[in-house]
């Protein structure tokens, strides 16, 4: 199975019922051959019209961050944890929600053999949601983003803060969270650029990291990657 074949079975999935009120599946693009995936939570308005992953205000705060990084989207990977627009259609208007746990059990379908044929080696998870779909169940985004956490799909990964969040947290000078962003995504790449030069086995101090259980990671005792 290549990417591409995975993308077609994508295009059409009725696995849940975000399929009946999409306008596009958001499968994802960029550099299938990155070193570096990020993981979205799902795609709001202007990705479901337009089939592309953060491409609305949100990502256009997050194409700004690449760039701050020294990054442009082609030299990545990105995508969500959701393919399809989750939203509340009650009152006639959609609003964004997130996306359920049925949801994203069910796109799990796409989005592990989507990691699977890229094998990245590493995983940036924008987003709590993204993080406690692929990292750990109860993963704390402002106290544990920037972390190397272990990852069946990758060498490692870690997760950042969500751009929107970031954007519903710049107010009085704040930058809510926007340098953390980028650093983030810095410490990502950086870590994915070592991985690459490294042998194929996994070192001792990432197999260090991946034989200790998540939750006993504390900021302050991060063991190193390299
Ligand atoms: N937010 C996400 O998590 N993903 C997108 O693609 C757009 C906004």
């Amino acid at each position: 199975m290549t990417l591409d074949e995975l993308r077609i079975q994508a295009l059409v999935c009725t696995a849940c019922d975000l399929a009946e009120r999409r306008t596009n599946v958001v499968f994802g693009e960029g550099n299938p051959r990155s070193p570096l995936v990020l993981v979205g939570e799902g795609p709001g308005d202007q990705e479901d019209k337009t089939g592309r992953p953060f491409v609305g205000k949100a990502g256009q705060l997050l194409d700004k961050a690449l760039a701050d990084a020294g990054l442009s989207r082609n030299e990545v990977y990105i995508c969500n944890t959701v393919k399809c627009r989750a939203a509340d259609w009650s009152s006639g208007k959609p609003q964004n929600r997130p996306p359920t746990e049925q949801e994203t059990l069910a796109c799990r379908q796409w989005l592990l053999p989507q990691l699977s044929l890229i094998a990245p080696k590493v995983i940036l998870c924008v987003g709590a949601p993204s993080a406690k779909n692929l990292i750990k169940k109860n993963f704390a985004i402002t106290k544990e983003r920037g972390q190397y956490f272990p990852c069946e799909f990758a060498r490692t990964a870690i997760a950042t803060l969500h751009p929107s969040y970031i954007l519903r947290n710049q107010y009085g000078g704040s930058d809510g969270g926007y340098a953390l962003l980028v650093q983030d995504i810095t410490k990502a790449w950086m870590a994915a650029q070592k991985l690459l030069d490294a042998p194929a086995k996994p070192m001792t101090n990432v197999e260090q990291i991946e034989s200790e259980p998540a939750t006993t990671q504390i900021q302050d005792e991060q063991p190193e990657l390299f």
